[in-house]
């Protein structure tokens, strides 16, 4: 099996300020990891983030982007401008854009395409809700978003970027997957991965994403199939977030 380097995503989500921000990178600086990093800020950072990751082994990224090229559609920001602006990852599909701003499997899809064809690696967010964990359709949900996925991008794009399964009942709830759901998850993810390019798919990395914090880690990040995590409300903390770097 190929081996993957594991992945840990920041998701700043809608926080942050530039004073708040010089002191998280002050702090982060300090610190030693020996994965692959991404922090995800609001778009305005991005060009601080950029300046204050410069040196590290950690790269900036932006939390969505448009689904078009560049032109009138006031109030977006293009995949163009962030690889402008020194970008190199963008969260696309986050549970939180899906239910918030009505983004479909296939726009989210869209947008990982656009990722791709601007040369930004997007995190790919894929998850269920309670009702439908509940009702027994975690795996046929997050089938089809991943079905959506595979209908425009191919999974030798994917293994150059990563996936993120992130169950909507465990983000910013403190409630996580146990490692057994997560892993049951992810090596549905892989099998589907696998039935699209059998030899590209042990390459794709995905991410376990819900309440992850420096005591949960580890033991998430033991199982085969989770290769990281996309951290929210912990990564505010550079402490926290820097634990669960050296949990990786
Ligand atoms: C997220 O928003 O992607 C996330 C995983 O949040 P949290 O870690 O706060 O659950």
């Amino acid at each position: 099996m190929t081996a993957r380097r594991k992945l840990i995503a920041a998701n700043w989500k809608m926080n942050g300020s530039r004073a708040a921000n010089a002191a998280w990178l002050t702090e982060f600086r300090a610190g030693r990891w020996s994965c692959d990093v991404a922090v995800c800020a609001p778009f305005v950072y991005l060009p601080q983030l950029r300046d204050g990751l410069a040196g590290l082994a950690a790269e900036p990224g932006a939390q969505n982007l448009a689904a078009e090229t560049p032109g009138a559609f006031t109030g977006e920001v293009a995949g163009e401008m962030l690889i402008d602006v020194g970008c190199k990852w963008v969260i696309v599909g986050h549970s939180e854009r899906r239910a918030l701003y009505g983004e479909t499997n296939d726009l989210v899809a869209v947008k990982a395409a656009r990722a791709f064809a601007v040369g930004l690696k997007p995190i790919v967010c894929v998850g269920e809700t309670l009702a439908e964990r509940e009702a027994g359709g975690t795996l046929e949900v997050v089938g089809a978003q991943m079905d959506a996925v595979l209908k425009r991008c191919s999974v030798v794009q994917l293994a150059q970027a990563a996936l993120a399964y992130e169950p909507v009942w465990a983000i910013g709830t403190g409630r996580t997957a146990t490692p057994a759901q997560a892993q049951e998850v992810h090596a549905a993810i892989r099998a589907q991965l696998a039935r699209a390019d059998a030899s590209a798919a042990g390459a794709v990395r995905i991410l376990y994403g819900g309440s992850v914090k420096p005591g949960n880690a580890k033991e998430l990040f033991a199982q085969p199939d989770i290769d990281g995590g996309l951290i929210g409300g912990a990564s505010l903390v550079a402490a926290d977030f820097l634990a669960i770097c050296q949990a990786a």
